[in-house]
């Protein structure tokens, strides 16, 4: 599967830059430290093992 669009993410534990897939053009991400129990998402882990997710809106 081809991706559409990337971001560029900020791990919010050190600030370390990733890069994500968006599900499609045009949609704004939230980056947050827990889980939440609604939306579109993705799990991203930086280098230093530190968990967070993207939130699609
Ligand atoms: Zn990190």
């Amino acid at each position: 599967m081809q991706a559409i669009a990337t971001k560029a993410v900020t791990c919010p534990h050190c600030g370390e830059s990733a890069t994500i897939s968006l599900p499609r053009e045009e949609v704004d991400v939230k980056v947050r430290q827990s889980v939440a129990a609604f939306g579109d998402h993705t799990t991203v882990t930086c280098s230093d093992g530190h968990t967070y997710w993207v939130y699609f809106c």
